[in-house]
């Protein structure tokens, strides 16, 4: 049988904590990767092991695995019983099936379970010495084309050679849960994913402007969402008609100030549907200075519309940091497709930059914003 073996990085360091993490990360993990691939997920001393089936398809499994927050790294491997003539036969039974020849290799032996007989050494050179006997690849601690890594557990011996990068962090969904305003651009999937990547789990809030304008943005949000579900498969996309809205405020509010107003309503609206599935705050991507709406006084005025915390994860990056994880998250190439987002219809030509929190209240006491809002949500379209 085969197995995957998972360590972690961070919750290594939570303490008394610790169980709470790797409970979580377990059940990510079992979320994550198809169900007919695996028959069990167990957290022998320090690590998880993923029993596999034989239905398991090792390419599809690594994609999915890769975007399991939490994991330092994982590994494929097989597993010998605790007992060093059984390590050594599986050894090189594991050493026969790998797709390339080695020069030079070495063993590198950790023992999770020191009762075992042999010091981690002492293993090393053991099952080194059988290797080289077998195959005459050369010895070479340095300089290897093939690392052997042996890990000894009570439940056994894992065997394998590939450690496979995590992206770390801390698992979903161990920090609380939130709502990400989720335009089509390339900020906000970004924010969504540091968020993520610090256990939040998600679910993505999308305002288009259809049939006012295009379904581009709509299709992109639906393009995102596709890939942000892989790092939390229970986020949901709530899609919000906000033409009738943008329309009230176009007749109703100074030009200047529109764009405050939309994004109040927008928060507005979030918070709702972040009650609704009893999230704790809001997340947006907005940085410090980026375009005149995220000016200092303007993300305060903004906020004050929501009783929920809005956390905005790229506040201090520059643009090129935001579009390196973008890429690196390949959201990029979907962000940078042309779209008519909800935002840019109506827009003032001179926004405020300084908007002032009185003003507003007292705007917005002319505006009648609830019955369009809640009409919004009644409406709004839900993909799981
Ligand atoms: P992005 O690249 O994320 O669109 P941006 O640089 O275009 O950001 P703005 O258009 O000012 O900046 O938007 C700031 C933030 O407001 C976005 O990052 C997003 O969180 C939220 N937002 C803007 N437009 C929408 C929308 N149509 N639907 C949902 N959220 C939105
Ligand atoms: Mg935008």
């Amino acid at each position: 049988m085969d197995y995957i073996i998972c360590h972690y990085s961070e919750i290594g360091l939570k303490g008394s904590n610790r169980g709470f993490f790797e409970k979580k990360l377990v059940s990510n993990i079992k979320k994550a990767i198809p169900e007919n691939s695996f028959s069990k997920v167990k957290r022998p001393s320090g690590r998880i092991v993923v029993s596999l089936t034989d239905e398991a398809d090792k390419k599809i499994l690594k994609k999915k695995m890769k975007k399991v927050f939490g994991l330092a790294y994982f590994c494929f491997a097989k597993k010998a019983k605790s007992d060093l003539k059984d390590i050594e036969r599986e050894t090189l039974k594991f050493l026969d099936e790998i797709s390339f020849e080695p020069n030079s290799f070495r063993v590198t032996t950790t023992r999770a379970d020191k009762s075992f007989k042999y010091t981690s050494p002492e293993i090393s050179r053991k099952i080194g010495a059988a290797i080289n006997k077998r195959f005459n690849w050369k010895v070479d601690l340095e300089d290897y084309d093939l690392n052997l890594f042996l890990e000894i557990t009570k439940k056994g011996a894992f065997i394998y050679s590939e450690k496979i990068r995590g992206d770390g962090g801390l698992p979903v969904s161990s920090s609380g849960k939130g709502a990400l305003l989720l335009s089509g651009g390339i900020d906000s999937p970004v924010a969504g994913l540091k968020m993520m990547k610090r256990g939040l789990a998600l679910d993505f809030v999308h305002f288009h402007a259809y049939p006012l304008v295009s379904n581009d943005s709509i299709k992109k949000a639906e393009d995102l969402f596709d890939i942000l579900k892989g790092y939390c498969p229970e986020g949901k996309l709530f899609l919000i008609a906000f033409a009738e809205i943008q329309k009230k405020i176009r007749t109703t509010i100074p030009e200047k100030y529109r764009i405050i107003f939309y994004r109040r309503a927008m928060l507005k609206i979030a918070e709702e549907i972040a009650d609704s599935r009893n999230a704790d705050t809001l997340v947006t991507g907005e940085s410090l200075g980026q375009v005149s709406s995220q000016t200092l006084p303007n993300m305060r005025v903004t906020e004050e519309a929501v009783d929920l915390p809005v956390l905005r994860p790229l506040v201090g990056e520059n643009k090129e940091e935001i579009i390196v994880s973008a890429k690196k998250y390949e959201t990029y190439e979907i962000s940078i497709l042309p779209d008519q987002d909800c935002c840019t219809l109506f827009n003032p030509r001179r926004p405020e930059t300084k908007a002032d929190l009185k003003k507003v209240l007292k705007l917005e006491k002319e505006l009648p914003l609830g019955e369009l809002i809640e009409s919004a949500i009644e409406n709004m379209r839900v993909l799981t």
